[in-house]
């Protein structure tokens, strides 16, 4: 399953003019099989023989490639996932961990704010935040 979706991803990639590396193939099919938004450390304890600096390097990369989407909630740490529209995450404040949901109806929070304000709307944001199972006991 993350070989099928790293092979999705290498034409997309090599579109956008990035070279694809062993070690970038490596950094996302790490962030693929951490599924839980993996932080920049977390990839590093997965490959700790790449260097923290270069793994975060590329991670930014991703992010302005549009591959990566950057979750700088919960405790001060960036997470990481792989991009995917129309979501919404709950947070813990206590631990930091970050899951996601749909709730497709959301999507009319747009048109109102378009239909009060008359901008032209391109996404909307919405963070969740409370405890997670573990740590409300
Ligand atoms: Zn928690
Ligand atoms: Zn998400």
């Amino acid at each position: 399953m993350v070989e099928n979706q790293i092979k999705e991803l290498i034409p997309y990639l090599k579109k956008r003019g990035l070279r694809i590396t062993p070690q970038r193939i490596l950094i996302l099919k790490t962030i693929i099989s951490l599924k839980n938004h993996p932080s920049a450390e977390d990839i590093h304890r997965e490959l700790p023989y790449i260097s923290l600096a270069t793994i975060y390097n590329n991670i930014k990369l991703f992010v302005k490639l549009g591959i990566l989407n950057e979750l700088p909630y919960g405790n001060g740490i960036s997470k990481f996932e792989l991009f995917k529209s129309n979501h919404y995450h709950v947070i813990c404040e206590s631990c930091g961990k970050i899951v996601d949901f749909n709730y497709p109806n959301l999507k009319e929070v747009e048109q109102v704010a378009s239909k009060l304000t008359n901008y032209h709307i391109h996404n909307h944001k919405l963070q969740i935040y409370g405890l997670c199972s573990e740590c409300k006991d």
